[in-house]
């Protein structure tokens, strides 16, 4: 992975405004002297994520999700943290020198970039064949058999790969690309009898395009009904199924709180054409732990939408199993009476559509409707297997007050008494073999560690942690800090008037007092404090939004100079009772200083700082 020097970080940092920036993914209003948004990182209809152009940080007061410019990119594309410098250095113009790599370093990285151009020559070769008078063929099944539009098509860079076997490797040949680099991309297939020869032959395509829009691979759909239906260029450095979503580039900037997983390129298609953009699918033929997690990072709903037909259904049951296992929230939408979004948008349309989001059906109670097909409930006996398994499932609910809402529904819904429920419950509980039986029934076998067991490290939801009543005393010390910190960056004049009553060492350990020392040496020499340029000396992403929270603390309560003056005593007075616990006694010159922060407390008791 490159790295660049600091000056060079900076410097790119200072040339990107983050108000700039960030409005080309968020919309932002001006309010104040901050401008606010619907927040990208989680759910919510009134903005409370904000940027600020003098501190070159945003902040999210609902999900504290914070930081400078490169933390923003890094957490919106999911990209690295050289990911996001290269792409800001392209942004402003800023050559990036030529990194010192090792050998096998730069065979990596030359072949991951010799893959991605190819594939966005062979994707716009493609796309022009597509719109040639050549590509007539394809051009009729896109407009004929799927009813897209021009817009559509360029949306999602679709082509079309003509009925020469060569037409390809003539291009890439033409191109200046090794026989190497064309083979690994699985775009030419080189036959020792027959020699080099086209993979794609006679198809639609449609390129698979990363989060950030590149592709990264193609895909082929026959015209006719001939197989194999579908075919995709190889897995390599660029190109992972399992870890790919398909329309996702475009779907992570939707107004909507969640996702439409459906199962094909053509079902994402139709949807976005039909105004759905936030329809994506799991590349492969199955939902992995990978996207399982991507999906559980965007802190989106998911509304399952698979084909209506068995294995649609088994699919769907397998992927609210591991949904649910992570706690995402699930529902399905149901296509039934017809096959797939993409022919039940072509006879009823979108609002129809729009109708079935609507009733979406809750994914544990489908789960139960489905498994209820399977038993032959006419026959006592395996009714009662039925209400078992329903029991068993039942059990698998974390929290009492969810089991006992389901219990209720579930009850009305198959017509059995709440209690009668409730004792098979009990039952099915003493029972471990059945329940074990049952759970892995409902998970596919998976575990929560599953996830995170492959040198990934679960990821630390940048949700608010609940704390604890140990941690409460330190969450409002770090409060009143941060208060003090907030405040002078935002009136660094104030400095000045408390300058003898603050010491770093007066903050708690760490990230704390980290910035207190680094504000107070840029104030004392009057200097601009930059947290953002600070921001860049920490390496991760968490300590970023623990700086942007520090420095975003609410300041309430301050209408007259008089608010203030109390606001700002009692801050430095609590402050200063905690420096006192700071002190470690055993050093020498601990006495000096416990002397010294006595002092300080009672002279801001009697004085008038402002
Ligand atoms: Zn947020």
């Amino acid at each position: 992975m490159p790295m660049y020097s600091e000056e060079i970080i900076e410097e790119i940092r200072s040339r990107n405004d983050i108000v700039d920036v960030i409005s080309s993914y968020v919309q932002l209003k001006k309010s104040g002297s901050n401008y606010f948004g619907l927040c990208p990182f989680h759910n919510e209809n009134s903005p409370s994520f904000s940027v600020t152009r003098s501190k070159q940080m945003f902040y999210c007061f609902g999900c504290h999700m914070g930081g400078n410019v490169y933390t923003f990119l890094m957490e919106y594309n999911k990209c690295t943290f050289p990911e996001a410098v290269e792409e800001l250095a392209g942004r402003c113009g800023y050559a990036l020198p030529k990194q010192p790599m090792s050998n096998a370093q730069k065979k990596r990285q030359t072949k991951r970039t010799k893959l991605k151009n190819i594939y966005k020559d062979a994707a716009n070769f493609y796309y022009a064949r597509l719109h040639s008078s050549g590509g007539k063929a394809g051009m009729d099944y896109f407009r004929n058999n799927r009813n897209l539009d021009s817009e559509t098509m360029k949306n999602f860079a679709l082509g079309y790969a003509d009925k020469k076997w060569d037409s390809m490797y003539q291009f890439l040949k033409q191109k200046g690309y090794e026989e190497e680099i064309m083979k690994d991309s699985g775009l030419v297939v080189f036959d020792e009898k027959k020699g080099p020869r086209d993979y794609f032959i006679n198809r639609v395509m449609f390129p698979i395009l990363d989060a950030s829009g590149n592709p990264i691979a193609l895909g082929g759909r026959v015209l006719d009904d001939s197989k194999p239906k579908y075919l995709n260029s190889r897995e390599n450095e660029v190109f992972e199924k399992r870890n790919t979503i398909y329309g996702y580039n475009i779907a992570k900037r939707t107004r909507r709180d969640m996702f439409i997983l459906c199962e094909g390129y053509m079902d994402v298609i139709a949807l976005h054409r039909a105004g759905f953009d936030n329809a994506i699918a799991a590349l492969g033929t199955a939902l992995t732990k990978q996207h399982v997690k991507k999906l559980k990072d965007s802190h989106k709903k998911i509304y399952l939408c698979f084909d209506s037909d068995f294995a649609g259904v088994d699919a769907a049951l397998r992927a609210i199993g591991m949904l649910r296992l992570l706690e995402v929230d699930c529902k399905v939408i149901t296509m039934e009476e017809y096959k797939d979004p993409d022919e039940y948008i072509k006879a009823k349309g979108a609002e129809a559509f729009e109708e079935r989001i609507k009733n979406a059906e809750n994914s544990f109670l489908f789960s139960i409707r489905k498994r209820r097909e399977d038993f032959d409930v006419n026959d006592p006996e395996e009714n009662n297997r039925f209400f078992r398994n329903m029991a068993g499932r039942i059990i698998t609910i974390p929290t009492e007050i969810e089991r006992e809402n389901y219990i209720v529904v579930l009850a009305d819904m198959y017509n059995v008494s709440p209690d009668s429920l409730r004792e098979l419950i009990r039952d099915v509980s003493k029972n471990k073999d059945e329940l074990n039986a049952i759970e892995e029934e409902v998970y596919k076998g998976y575990r929560k560690s599953d996830f995170f067991n492959e040198n990934d490290e679960p990821k630390v939801s940048t949700f608010p942690k609940k704390v604890d009543a140990k941690n409460k005393s330190k969450e409002g010390l770090k409060e009143t800090e941060g208060i003090l910190l907030t405040w002078l960056l935002d009136e660094p004049a104030l400095y000045s008037a408390i300058k003898e009553y603050i010491d770093p060492m007066d903050f708690s350990e760490g990230l704390y007092r980290d910035i207190a020392t680094e504000m107070f040496e840029s104030l004392s020499e009057d200097k601009e404090f930059e947290p953002a340029s600070i921001m860049c000396a920490f390496e991760d992403n968490e300590a970023h939004q623990e700086i942007a929270k520090m420095l975003h603390t609410k300041i309430e309560g301050l209408e007259s100079k008089k608010d203030k003056e109390t606001l700002l005593k009692e801050t430095l007075i609590k402050l200063k009772n905690e420096g006192l616990n700071n002190v470690d006694k055993t050093k020498p010159g601990a006495g000096k200083r416990i002397r010294k922060i006595k002092e300080d407390i009672r002279n801001l008791r009697d004085i008038d700082l402002l």
